[in-house]
């Protein structure tokens, strides 16, 4: 189906490549209200914030991680 001697080698993840990876899903992850990264991606185009922040449905404490540092990146 494919040749592969004719395959180009895979291009290896650079550090600013998984920075630049986390970042964008850092912006799907993290709740504009209280700030949590959510293990998962929040509602932001429907809700606007996480569903506790929405009404009040208490998030699970595995579910994110807490804001301990305000600008939370995989490489500084
Ligand atoms: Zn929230």
């Amino acid at each position: 189906m494919y040749r592969i001697d004719l395959a180009k080698p895979k291009l290896p993840m650079t550090l600013a490549k998984e920075a630049a990876l986390d970042a964008a899903t850092a912006a799907r992850q993290t709740c504009g209200t209280c700030g949590r990264r959510y293990f998962h991606c929040i509602p932001l185009k429907t809700l606007g914030s996480c569903l506790e922040c929405y009404d009040g449905t208490p998030a699970g404490p595995t579910s994110y991680i807490a804001p301990l540092v305000p600008d939370h990146r995989l490489a500084a």
